[in-house]
Parts: structure tokens; sequence; C-alpha cells
């Protein structure tokens, strides 16, 4: 069982601030921006790369709550970043998929 999933399932807590049967969002135990919260698929999806044709749905629900997520942490206006580390080179320490949500503060482009 990976970390997430035990945040899932309660077994190590979280500071959640969005949850529905579908995905979880909570707030990044080391925040890089202000707002910094992830948001997760209830169902387990190793990564973006792994994830196939039946998981479309819930990709685009993610996205779309990650959105509200966004508008209501007051980000809808002066914006945000979405970000989804893939493998190792891109940054992934935690192998269930996760959207993280940024914002706060300028965003510099391209990362590092
Ligand atoms: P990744 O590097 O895989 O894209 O992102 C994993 C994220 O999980 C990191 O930003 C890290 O700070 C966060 N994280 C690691 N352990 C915990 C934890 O126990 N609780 C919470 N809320 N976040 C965690």
């Amino acid at each position: 069982m990976t970390l997430f999933e035990k945040i899932i399932a309660r077994q190590i807590p979280a500071d959640i601030v969005y949850e529905d049967d579908q995905v979880l969002a909570f707030r990044d135990i080391k925040p890089q921006a202000p707002t910094h919260i992830l948001i997760i698929p209830k169902r387990h999806v190793t990564r973006v790369n792994e994830a196939q044709s039946g998981d479309a749905a819930l990709l685009g629900h993610l996205l779309l709550k990650a959105a509200e997520v966004a508008r209501a942490a007051g980000l809808g206006e002066t914006g945000y970043r979405l970000v989804i580390n893939n493998g190792p080179d891109g940054g992934e320490t935690v192998p269930h998929l996760h959207c993280h949500l940024l914002g706060g503060r300028p965003l510099c482009w391209p990362p590092g």
C-alpha cells in the first residue's frame, strides 16, 4: 500500500480540503508555495504513464476538481499551476498518481 493509499484509508493523517467518491485533495506536507495541495484519485493509478483508456473519466474528473479546489482556495483570478510528476526524471517520489496544485506566489518557468 502506498503512502497516499494510507491517507485515503485514514491510516495516516492529512489536512483534507476536498473529497468525493473519486478523488481526495489534501495539503502537501512540505509546501513549495503558499498553497500546495495534492489531488489524487481514490482508485489506484500508479502514474500517468501507466494510465489506461478506462481511466479517462477519472483523470478528467480529477483535473476538473483540481480547478475547483484552486478556485475554492482563492486562486481563480491570480492563477496557479497544476503539475503531474512522472517517473524518476519527472521527480515522482510517490507511486500513486497525484496532481500538485501550486499557487499564491508567481511561479517561475521553466522549472529547474
Ligand atoms: P512527487 O514528488 O511524487 O510528485 O510528490 C509527492 C509529494 O508528496 C511531495 O510534494 C511530498 O512533499 C508529499 N508528501 C510526502 N509525504 C507526505 C505525507 O506524509 N503527507 C502529505 N500530506 N504529503 C506528503
